[in-house]
């Protein structure tokens, strides 16, 4: 009987990782070498001290999955028919998100946007808008807060609850999936996901469109070796505007689209890559 895996389609319980056990362990350990031996206390030290600078690495890297479970990629099944996934982050944005909606829908292309949860709020009907039209919204958390990654686990969960609450009322649909402001998180983070049935997901690559204003750099990075179950990740909020004055992600999302179908690729949710796993799940 093999554990949960990152793609498993109903939500497991929470098991801590590798990483984590391990300094659970070692901090046990460290407690128990200063009863014993006190002189030992640089040694206990460093070692935590050492532990605590492999968790914050590890928190900073958003693709890694030190700290838990997360999806970089689709799932293989998805990938095999040739599915990849648009994440556009940051929004509702009444002045960005309705031209994205229209560019999409163009394309007849379903994306995933990972919603802050205040601006759902305000452009509740932006959000209902983008569910409306077969687009998936998922939780970004409530404020986006800078310091999300410093917060202690009742903050966490009041963050991430409140944008639960707020899309799943707004939207009618409970998100499935939560993205970290930035990508960035600590350790605190799986088991609370892990409660609220929640998947951790980054991206297989990004393209850095709320700091970098040329379009054509942007689309580059996501181009590169594009591929099957490539999660890829553009922004409708917080984004850079072009020397025109453009937002980047305008610019950018139908070149993005014409490369996707040129490689005859199929973009999909999220939500639908796990949710048409678990139907073959059941079905075999
Ligand atoms: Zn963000």
């Amino acid at each position: 009987m093999t554990g949960p895996t990152p793609h498993s389609p109903t939500p497991a319980r929470w098991r801590p990782s590798t990483l984590v056990r391990v300094s659970l362990g070692l901090h046990a350990g460290a407690l128990g070498l200063l009863v014993a031996r006190p002189s030992a206390w640089p040694w206990a030290v460093g070692a935590v001290i050492a532990d605590h600078a492999l968790l914050t690495a590890a928190g900073l890297t958003p693709r890694s999955a030190l700290l838990g479970p997360n999806w970089t990629r689709l799932p293989a099944a998805a990938a095999g028919r040739r599915e990849l996934a648009i994440t556009i982050d940051d929004g509702p944005d009444p002045r960005i998100t309705p031209r994205v909606l229209e560019l999409l829908a163009e394309r007849r292309a379903k994306a995933t946007f990972f919603c802050i949860g205040e601006r759902v709020q305000r452009y509740a009907q932006l959000a209902r808008e983008m569910v409306r039209r077969g687009h998936s919204v998922e939780n970004h958390s409530q404020r986006h807060l800078n310091h999300f990654s410093l917060l202690g686990p009742r903050s966490l969960v009041a963050e991430i609850e409140r944008a639960q609450d707020t899309i799943g009322i707004t939207t009618g649909q409970q998100p499935l999936f939560f993205r970290a402001p930035a990508g960035l998180r600590s350790p605190f983070l799986d088991p609370v996901l892990s409660r609220l049935g929640l998947r951790l997901a980054s991206w297989t690559r990004r393209g850095f469109d709320t700091v970098n204003s040329r379009a054509e750099a942007v689309l580059g990075k996501l181009t590169r070796g594009l591929g099957a179950g490539d999660i890829l990740l553009l922004h409708d909020g917080h984004a850079a505007l072009t020397g025109k004055g453009v937002p980047v992600v305008l610019e950018v999302l139908p070149r993005l689209l014409d490369a996707v179908a040129a490689a005859e690729l199929t973009p999909v949710t999220l939500r639908a890559a796990l949710l048409s796993g678990a139907r073959e799940a059941c079905a075999s």
